[in-house]
């Protein structure tokens, strides 16, 4: 069929996505992820940066990227097994293996191909996956990747995933209950408590993705994450995490006992066969680390203005849903609603991001707000008063 044209799709497939506004209009950032950042030109409230301690220009983080920068260069040369693997790579891996206080941790390239790369090589025939229905989407490639049998339980439902243990349990050889942490659409948590024991007692492997846990969850505004929430050290067997987020740079990782790491290192191909990060952006997160275990009121900070913000959001009248992080739903309903509000608040500059069907349900359309640590007073007020006058104009308040 030489008159075929292979590319038609790309424009067809583009156009039908266009169709039913679920294309993604980028606006650019041009300047550091801040609490009034410019955007597009504009200078706008952040609502929705995932930089929630504002770690991402801190200068001691800067100071030790442009060190090691100077020191090495902007890039490694080789994927690490074979010449790409610097020291720092090593002393990171110790920094978070002694921060999450297990034996061992292995840096991946981004927490996606952390997901993709370790789920994919933990189970295989034989064995089964059972997910919570709202995991993030890296562990749906990662366990779709893998030749393992597959299972969802009802979100956060410990009943349901009992049923899915019992009809596994004589069925299988290896068990993999994976569930994230803090579900990144709805800032809700897992119950992790509840989950460990029934796991163990059908002898099954617990894996935790805490991408919005750490920097923010823990003991005492540690930031350690969800598995130090539930007091639960030592016994996950795999939890997993990003630096793009919290901790304000970019990579991921997985942590466990020292066997997951060799076994890691020596099976995921998202390890093995991709580049490394450079020393600028892995002492950056050695720094980070650095940071979270020196200076508790960041977190405090962002916990203080989750709190603020939420209470008062909640008074002009907005649903903000079940969270119990600080990840701050505005519930707007249908799609259409979400989206008209995100443009409103625009206009009255905020910038907060709709996240609308397929994302989360059809009736659960909202503004995702994500608040951060060096918001002030000022920054939240001002997002407040923008709310109240979108709200009463679009009748959502
Ligand atoms: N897991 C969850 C729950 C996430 O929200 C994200 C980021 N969107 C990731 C994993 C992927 O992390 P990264 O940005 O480091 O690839």
């Amino acid at each position: 069929m030489a008159n075929r044209d292979p590319t038609a799709f790309l424009v067809e497939e583009y156009e039908e996505i266009c169709k039913k506004d679920f294309d993604w209009k980028l606006r650019n950032l041009e300047g550091p992820s801040q609490p009034r950042a410019k955007v597009d030109g504009k200078e706008v409230l952040m609502f929705c940066s995932n930089n929630y301690l504002g770690l991402s220009k801190h200068p001691k983080m800067k100071e030790a990227a442009i060190k090691a920068t100077e020191k090495y260069g902007v890039g490694s040369g080789s994927v690490r097994p074979i010449a790409g693997n610097l020291d720092l790579h090593i002393e990171l891996e110790e920094k978070v293996a002694k921060f999450k206080g297990v034996e061992s941790a292995l840096v991946y390239m981004s927490g996606f191909a952390t997901n993709q790369g370790l789920l994919a090589q933990l189970a295989g025939k034989g064995d089964i996956i059972i997910s919570d229905e709202l995991n993030h989407g890296s562990i749906i490639d990662g366990v779709r990747l893998t030749k393992a049998d597959k299972a969802i339980y009802k979100h956060n439902d410990v009943g349901d995933l009992e049923k899915v243990l019992k009809e596994a349990d004589k069925k299988y050889k290896k068990i993999l209950v994976c569930t994230d942490g803090v579900f990144s659409m709805d800032g809700d948590i897992s119950p992790l408590d509840k989950i460990l024991p029934l796991a163990q007692e059908f002898g099954a492997m617990v894996y935790v993705d805490d991408a919005h846990g750490e920097g923010v969850l823990g003991r005492d505004y540690s930031g350690k994450g969800i598995v130090e929430h539930y007091g639960l050290e030592g016994k996950i067997h795999i939890e997993m995490g990003t630096f793009s987020k919290a901790f304000g740079v970019v990579g991921g990782y997985a942590s466990g006992v020292k066997s997951l790491r060799n076994y890691a290192l020596n099976k995921s191909r998202s390890w093995l066969l991709s580049g490394t990060h450079n020393a600028g952006t892995t002492a950056a997160c050695i720094a980070a680390i650095e940071v979270l275990e020196t200076e508790p009121h960041h977190v405090k900070n962002l916990w203080d203005n989750t709190k603020y913000f939420k209470k008062e959001l909640q008074s002009l009248g907005f649903d903000i849903g079940d969270s119990y992080t600080p990840i701050t739903p505005a519930m707007c309903g249908e799609s259409s609603k979400a989206k008209a509000l995100s443009n409103r608040l625009w206009e009255l500059g905020v910038f907060a991001l709709p996240i609308v069907f397929p994302m989360v349900a059809r009736d659960k359309a909202r503004i995702r707000n994500m608040i951060m640590a060096n918001m002030t007073k000022d920054d939240l007020n001002d997002a407040l008063a923008a709310y109240e006058k979108a709200g009463k104009e679009l009748k959502i308040i």
